[in-house]
């Protein structure tokens, strides 16, 4: 991949905010550093990284596609109530695959875990 200074920005955003933004998310972040970028180059450079295996991209969550700067294995936890994406330790289910082999014969390529609910931020404004 090519060096792009906007590619850089892009990512330090996204590590910056590990709530797992939106393109949308990062645009808007983004915007006040770098007025001159577009939407479309926010989208075409994460699905770049994405593609590179530099980040993650988390869709099927809530309807809209998030990224995720950590490409190690972990699960995430979305709030119903603001959207927000949180890692979940890989070790509150360990081995999905491996258990799943040991117990029905099947071999997963892929699994994906995810819990949902409303997170500790939302809970301490509601109550
Ligand atoms: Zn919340
Ligand atoms: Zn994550």
């Amino acid at each position: 991949m090519k060096y792009s200074r906007q590619r850089e920005l892009i990512l330090k955003t996204l590590r910056e905010n590990p709530v797992h933004p939106t393109a949308d998310f990062v645009y808007e972040l983004l915007k006040k550093e770098l007025p001159s970028i577009s939407l479309a180059t926010v989208y075409r450079n994460l699905n770049q990284l994405a593609e590179n295996g530099i980040i993650n991209k988390i869709s099927g969550l809530d309807g809209s596609v998030h990224f995720d700067h950590s490409i190690h294995p972990h699960y995430h936890f979305i709030c119903t109530k603001c959207n927000k994406v949180y890692d979940v330790p890989y070790e509150v289910a360990p081995n999905p695959a491996e258990k799943l082999y040991e117990q029905t014969g099947l071999t997963a390529e892929s699994c994906d875990v995810s819990f949902k609910g409303i997170c500790k931020e939302c809970r301490k404004n509601f109550n």
